[in-house]
């Protein structure tokens, strides 16, 4: 059961994910409902429970873990189908282990504003609902108070939920668990010969696909472990996540992780790396360890394929050509050598006019090498040339899939600090442009500029 908070406070509804189960964000500000999101009332027919799974943390086995203090409060139907509800810093479960069942504000309202950034930029994400306060201490490096995020999937079946039973040399329990989810979300999949390989394969091809997504955006997750990994291939878990600025492939953006295994380049390999520990875990359903693999192999190419798909729709390329790839790891490599801001990248790429390179000044000044820019241009002008590319067009597809707006660290600890003062509004108002990543929105401009000097040693660890 949730703990009950004292005096809970609303601070910001999703009016996006309420449409999805049938609720109007206005009324989740109204007293009943900040109590039933806060967890100190339940909901008609509501039966709380907190869910065990095990996993593996940077690499290591870490046995049992589960919801230590993230609780389910039931499912609701909406138009998209049906969506599960779950209390995230609602106390103490049986999970919970040396922690205190609760989140921070601070971490809260990261967790809300990315899901729902990541939903706006159309990356497969958990949602959030709800953000709720009280003033109730809560003891991190420094004291800090309560809040609870209200999060919606299908389902927050994990990798680790698998492991678990896997570990645990519980057979039948993994059956049932495998069973549970090929019926409810892979239902295709019954008819084929082996269910449990083609559930790793198909699960193994979403995991890449999400992954090519977020490198598409420059978002890092920070703490890809197992038990953050999700069985529908949904980004799950924001805690020290972060959006690449200034670039640098080996960014590490989880303070936590010295050695850099969650880096921006490194999140492709790890997340085939959790395939395979979920692969392990499904082996003796799956029967053999060649068709285990088989399943696996699918990552690499999905994974390619997608991303490359991506980065064509980024560049504004209607046609695939044979030296794509030379041309995007192209670019990267100048942006990896001039440390150029991601996001402002790739939206000023689509300025770029194929037959006025005099036109290219704000693009050109983000680079210190303008004569590395200038012959990569010269490259990419000829490729555009070569499918007659019309200047227009591509500039308003570009700007459907190189957002403008993403949610920079700075961006994130300005609204925080408003919060933490009791103004809530900057928390709104954020929500607002993220949701619309891709459009201009006049006069929020301020909302796409790059960091300010103090932002430069913003650090964000797993502490939350
Ligand atoms: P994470 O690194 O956020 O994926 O969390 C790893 C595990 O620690 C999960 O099982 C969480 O439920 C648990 N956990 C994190 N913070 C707390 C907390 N404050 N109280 C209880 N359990 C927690
Ligand atoms: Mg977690
Ligand atoms: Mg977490």
């Amino acid at each position: 059961m949730p703990t009950p908070l004292p005096a809970p406070y609303f601070v910001a509804a999703s009016s996006r994910a309420a449409s999805l189960v049938g609720l109007d964000a206005a009324m989740l500000a109204q007293e009943d409902f900040v109590a039933a999101f806060t967890g100190n009332r339940l909901l008609p027919g509501s039966e709380p429970l907190a869910a065990v799974y095990s996993g593996h943390q940077f690499g290591v086995w870490a046995g049992q873990l589960g919801d230590g203090r993230a609780i389910l409060i039931g499912d609701l139907d909406g138009p998209e189908g049906r969506m599960e509800l779950q209390l995230k810093g609602a106390g103490k479960t049986p999970y919970s282990r040396m922690g205190d069942g609760r989140a921070v504000l601070r971490s809260s309202i990261r967790e809300f504003l990315c899901s729902e950034a990541m939903a706006a930029l159309g990356i497969p994400t958990t949602r959030a609902l709800v953000v709720t306060g009280s003033n109730q201490r809560v003891m991190r490096e420094n004291i800090e108070t309560a809040a609870v995020v209200t999060r919606m999937a299908p389902s927050f079946v994990r990798f680790g939920s698998f492991e678990h039973w896997h570990y645990r040399d519980k057979p039948e329990q993994l059956r049932q668990l495998a069973d549970y989810v090929i019926d409810t979300f892979y239902g295709t999949l019954r008819g084929t010969a082996n269910p449990y390989k083609e559930l790793l394969a198909e699960v193994t091809r979403r995991t890449a696909r999400m992954i090519a997504g977020w490198q598409s955006v420059g978002f890092m997750h920070g703490v890809m472990n197992t038990d953050n990994m999700s069985i529908l291939g949904l980004t799950l878990d924001y805690g020290p996540f972060g959006f690449m600025e200034a670039f640098d492939v080996n960014h590490i953006c989880n303070h936590t992780d010295q050695g850099g295994r969650y880096s921006y380049a490194n999140q492709v390999a790890i997340g085939h790396w959790n395939c395979y520990a979920l692969g392990n875990a499904l082996l003796p359903l799956i029967g053999t360890v060649d068709d285990a693999q088989e399943a696996l192999d699918v990552y690499m190419p999905a994974f390619e394929a997608r991303l490359d798909e991506l980065l064509r729709a980024k560049l504004g390329l209607r046609s695939s050509q044979p030296d794509d790839r030379a041309l995007f790891d192209g670019l990267f490599s100048i942006m990896q050598a001039g440390h150029v801001d991601f996001t402002l990248l790739f939206r000023r790429l689509g300025d770029l006019r194929v037959d006025a390179p005099e036109s290219d000044a704000p693009l050109r000044d983000l680079f210190i090498d303008r004569a590395a820019f200038d012959a990569w241009a010269l490259t990419y002008r000829a490729r555009l040339r070569g499918e007659a590319s019309e200047d227009a067009g591509r500039r308003a597809a570009m700007n459907r899939v190189n957002p403008k707006y993403v949610l920079r660290n700075y961006l994130a600890q300005q609204a925080i600090e408003q919060a933490q003062n009791g103004d809530y509004a900057g928390v709104r108002d954020l929500l607002a442009v993220l949701e619309q990543p891709f459009d201009e929105q006049p006069g929020k401009e301020p909302y796409a500029a790059l960091p300010p000097d103090w932002a430069a040693h913003l650090e964000v660890s797993c502490s939350s």
